[in-house]
């Protein structure tokens, strides 16, 4: 069913959420999973680290032998081997005995504790010890870290470079995975030309296929461009069905109501089950949603900020649900921050204003850019932040508290 009323943000985004279920799973080579979520609970199959081993370089020694060690009483032990890394001792350590072990090598047996270098002398028939150590002291155990069949890491984790670090410490090449959503992405217009095409009068250049596909990538998706279709009802039907393939389609333009937006009749003709076509906001109000043969699709809007917007309102959550993100990792993070500067705005709708966000003494400041137009793309450059304008508030003055919804990572302010 269509709504034909003006459905409020949170409305539209709860429709589109509903409406998408979680990617199947998949198995990817290790170095390729970064921001990938885990699709299985992983335990190492060896304990980590696999044995007991040296933190410094030194002396592997009895604890008990040093006892009372000092600089100016220095207790003198026999040197048996040296043990480097990688290798295995052959000498078992016994009373008054010591042997020289560099970092990460194995502990030899019936050693309990290393003595750092620097609290060494070597003599030519030895070492002197010039402090005690305590059992246990300079010494990583073997499974400290994590014990064999110690589950560690659960589906659900989105896999950062920690994970990745631990997954290889466990000899996993290959992980279970969600699968990454491939998001068709077609630009409509007859006005719009192809970065390598002439740029006649009359004619702008396809700037929406390339900022989506950039974003559809920052949030780990498959971006596929097809490129643009005139405004016609066939060929955008035609492009339309070559994107049956991917998982969500993104189209640009031809929403609104103008003479030659097709993309919503298109879509009902080719009997997608439509869910809304316009959200209460600015930039951004036309935007058709449906799904077609159950695969969610965004008539997005043609002006490029409205466009971007739109997708970070209601697509990323869908591919973040869909790449297996939990629910509060699906929207961008809001935050309380406060303005730099005076606004005013329509009322008529919530609009969402491009600022810049920067962290001074712990609280966000938003400072809004000139040129909040829908078309002003310029306005997506050097910003980090939507700050927030709820329908009736025509003006918000400097130093209020507003709410800025993040779209990149927040620095420290210049001094
Ligand atoms: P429409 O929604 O088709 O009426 O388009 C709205 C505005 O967005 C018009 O000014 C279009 O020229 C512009 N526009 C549409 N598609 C693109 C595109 N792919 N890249 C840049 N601007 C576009
Ligand atoms: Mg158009």
């Amino acid at each position: 069913m269509t709504a034909d009323r003006m459905l409020t943000v949170e409305e539209a985004q709860e429709i589109v959420l509903d409406s998408v279920s979680v990617s199947g799973i998949e198995r990817v080579p290790l170095a390729e999973s970064l921001g990938r979520v885990l699709a299985e609970d992983v335990a190492p199959r060896f304990d980590v680290p696999p044995h007991d081993n040296s933190s410094v370089d030194g002396y592997a020694v009895r604890a008990a032998d040093t006892a009372g060690a000092s600089g100016d009483a220095p207790c003198r032990l026999g040197v048996l081997e040296d043990i480097p890394a990688g290798t295995v001792p052959s000498r078992k350590v016994g009373t008054g005995n010591a042997s020289r072990i560099m970092t990460g090598a194995f502990l030899p047996e019936g050693a309990d504790a290393v003595v750092m270098v620097e609290n060494t002398k070597q003599r030519d028939d030895g070492v002197e010890i010039l402090k005690a150590v305590e059992q246990g002291q300079n010494v990583r155990y073997r499974g400290e870290d994590v014990k064999q069949g110690q589950r560690v890491l659960f589906g659900g984790a989105v896999i950062g470079p920690g994970e990745i670090g631990l997954l290889a410490a466990f000899q996993r090449s290959q992980v279970a995975v969600r699968r990454r959503p491939a998001v068709a992405i077609l630009s409509t217009g007859d006005e719009v030309v192809e970065l390598d095409e002439k740029l006649v009068p009359g004619k702008i250049v396809n700037s929406n296929s390339y900022s989506l596909a950039a974003l559809v990538r920052e949030c780990n998706g498959r971006p596929v461009n097809l490129g643009i279709a005139r405004d016609s009802e066939p060929e955008i039907a035609k492009a339309i069905r070559s994107t049956l393939s991917a998982d969500v389609v993104l189209s640009t333009g031809g929403v609104s109501v103008g003479d030659y937006d097709y993309v919503k009749k298109v879509l009902e003709d080719l009997g997608a089950d439509m869910r809304f076509w316009r959200v209460k906001m600015k930039p951004g109000k036309p935007l058709a949603y449906g799904l077609l043969q159950g695969k969610p699709f965004f008539g997005l809007p043609g002006n490029p900020v409205s466009c971007m917007v739109s997708f970070l309102l209601f697509a990323r959550p869908a591919v973040r649900k869909m790449m297996g993100y939990g629910p509060h990792d699906w929207h961008l993070p809001a935050v309380p921050a406060i303005l730099e500067n005076d606004l005013t705005a329509g009322g008529d709708r919530r609009h969402y204003l491009r600022a810049r966000v920067t962290r001074t003494g712990g609280r966000f400041h938003a400072s809004t850019v000139a040129g909040q137009g829908s078309g002003m793309l310029s306005s997506m450059t050097g910003t980090n932040g939507l700050v927030i304008v709820e329908t009736g508030i025509t003006s918000v003055s400097r130093g209020s508290e507003v709410k800025v919804l993040l779209m990149g990572a927040v620095g420290q302010a210049a001094p």
